[in-house]
């Protein structure tokens, strides 16, 4: 038989590339949870069930994005990592999951990343509540839906409208410019910071 079924990773296996790929899984529950997490954020192939089951595709996937990670590649699309949008507290709450940044938030950091024609570095993408709040984020920020993600101000907010990126974007006080530093997936808006 050549044709065999993708195996299926042990459970311990499945804690040990989901902690190198940068969650925190201290207990069953955040093991459950870290691998819903993985299942809706991955973007390396079709998209995975989210159903926090340790299955073939989701052990294929696992095994994609850590093979990557040895090589010094993304691990959750062609061009952004898991720990590139981990929340900032480092940790400090006990509550936080880590990363939950979605699929389609990944697709659009490609997108926005293609029309750029260069890198993007994020400065903040995942927020634990606690952290929200400690930063001074809006109440209902959706860093803390894990759709949202703060980069450095390079384009102004025309360009990002022409190319119908973000369904969400702010930027600073700038007069004339408005170079976009914030983007996200919530309700259709734009607003200024400051
Ligand atoms: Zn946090």
């Amino acid at each position: 038989m050549t044709n065999n079924p993708p195996k299926t990773l042990t459970q311990n296996q499945a804690i040990t590339i989901l902690k190198s790929l940068g969650w925190r899984i201290r207990t069953a529950g955040e093991y459950r949870q870290a691998l819903a997490h993985f299942q809706g954020g991955w973007n390396l192939g079709p998209a995975l069930k989210v159903d926090a089951k340790l299955g073939p595709f989701t052990s294929a996937a696992l095994r994609i994005s850590e093979a990557r990670r040895r090589a010094g590649l993304p691990t959750a699309s062609a061009h952004f990592s898991f720990t590139e949008v981990r929340c900032k507290c480092g940790g400090r709450y006990s509550t936080c999951a880590r990363i939950w940044f979605q699929r389609g938030a990944f697709r659009e950091l490609e997108r926005y990343r293609k029309s750029l024609g260069s890198g993007i570095s994020i400065i903040s993408g995942c927020r634990c509540r606690g952290h929200n709040r400690a930063v001074g984020g809006a109440s209902q920020s959706r860093h803390m839906a894990g759709d949202a993600a703060d980069f450095a101000p390079v384009r102004p907010v025309s360009w990002f409208a022409t190319r119908n990126l973000f369904r969400g974007r702010g930027w600073n006080k700038s007069p004339g410019t408005h170079p976009v530093r914030h983007g996200d997936l919530g309700p259709r808006r734009q607003w200024m910071y400051g």
